[in-house]
């Protein structure tokens, strides 16, 4: 789960990260206001689920007020295209007002679960900033990583050793040591898979600042954290994961033409692979795990179809807790409901196979039944060529 940059530095702020002044707006009116607030002089940076804002002009350093405002109309309702955001980008809803900073230099540090090691590893660079990824892919050596032993947890000594390649000294080393610190501590107890601050700047008059925050949590431990689901935008998500998470369905979107309903993420993953072979392109896959129910197949089917991109729909399931019957009637009754009339394939096997099959074939439906995997590939590849 994801979280706004500002949402990010507020957390930050509490464990005692210093961050820039900074105010939310909503609306390009309250950008003004915030920036009158700041003296004028500020940054108004966009705020969405990716990063690489400064360079698609989503992060911009204004003068006055009435700048600030005329910024705002610009960036609320524009889609914001970034290498992290795929073709179609991200839409502004909200906007940081931020005091903006002399900077003298610019670091990258983050804390980020190494899943080689299963630990957490600190990554810092004295090259931060935009081009970060330039510096990873062009001098990875100016990349220093360190994997944290999680019982010992971070030693302030091992801080400090980072922190003085990163070419600090004097107080400035030993802020660097205390902010490391803490950002290991907003690792452990919220949960992140990543905590990044890039860029994490010397000031001209000689602070430590976050001047960008990312901070990415795990979802197994969102139950643990009951302010986690209020803090989410549901405006940067796709909205048909967010109605699979409903249901407790794992949607995956991609970018073909056959929806593929599924059971287990290894039979997705076969699924696809023989899709592939056979010449079929996912649209998506859906897996509604072991035991659902008839209400829970017919919201998966119905999500699969609210896909535009969906021209047809390949059903792979292994009926071992779950009844084939169930999953046809699942099945029959959401395409009943939104009249579809794409072609279906059905695959599948287990208890009560053979009732589903004739369930299947007596609905209307343009529906084929298929015994094996490949012979329902190869099915849904032809019916989809016809
Ligand atoms: P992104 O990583 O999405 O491009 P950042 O928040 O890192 O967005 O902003 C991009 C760049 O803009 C930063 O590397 C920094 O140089 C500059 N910047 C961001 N915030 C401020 C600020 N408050 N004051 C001055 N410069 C800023
Ligand atoms: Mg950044």
């Amino acid at each position: 789960m994801n979280i706004h940059e500002y949402q990010a530095k507020e957390i930050l702020s509490t464990y005692g990260i210093p961050v820039p002044r900074g105010r939310v707006a909503l609306t390009s009116d309250q950008v003004e206001r915030a920036a009158k607030e700041l003296g004028g002089h500020c940054v108004v940076k966009a705020q969405i689920y990716a990063g690489g804002r400064g360079k698609a002009g989503g992060v911009k350093v204004v003068h006055h007020p009435e700048q600030a405002q005329d910024l705002g109309k610009e960036l609320f309702g524009k889609r914001l295209v970034t290498p992290q955001t795929g073709p179609e980008g991200l839409k502004v809803r909200r906007i940081l007002v931020e005091e903006a900073v002399e900077v003298a230099r610019e670091f990258y540090l983050s804390i980020t679960l190494d899943r080689n090691s299963s630990r957490y590893c600190l990554i810092a660079s004295a090259e931060g900033g935009v081009d970060i990824e330039e510096v990873a892919k062009r001098s990875p050596e100016k990349i220093l990583m360190f994997t944290i032993d999680p019982a010992l947890g971070l030693r302030p000594y091992q801080a400090r050793k980072l922190a003085i390649s990163l070419g600090l000294t004097g107080s400035i080393c030993e802020d660097c040591v205390t902010l490391m610190l803490n950002l290991y501590r907003v690792c452990q107890e919220k949960d992140c898979v990543l905590v990044e601050i890039n860029p994490l700047v010397v000031t001209r008059a000689g602070w430590l600042l976050a001047m960008d925050a990312k901070t990415s949590f795990d979802d197994n431990a969102i139950f643990r954290h009951h302010e986690y689901p209020d803090m989410m935008d549901y405006s940067q998500l796709d909205t048909l994961e967010i109605n699979a998470g409903k249901y407790d369905l794992s949607y995956i979107k991609l970018s073909g033409n056959i929806g593929c309903m599924v059971n287990g993420a290894g039979l997705a993953m076969a699924t696809l692979d023989v899709l592939a072979e056979y010449g079929g392109q996912p649209a998506n896959f859906l897996d509604v795990g072991g035991g659902a129910t008839r209400e829970k197949v017919a919201e998966a089917f119905k999500i699969i179809l609210e896909d535009a991109d969906a021209r047809g729909v390949f059903v792979n399931i292994f009926g071992g807790i779950m009844r084939c019957d169930v999953i046809a009637l699942g099945i029959i009754e959401a395409a009943g409901e939104v009249n579809c009339t794409l072609p279906i394939v059905v695959r599948m096997d287990g208890s009560q196979v053979e009732e589903g099959k004739r369930l299947l074939a007596e609905s209307g439906l343009n529906v084929q039944s298929a015994d094996n995997l490949g012979d329902g590939a190869a099915k849904i590849v032809a019916m989809l060529r016809q």
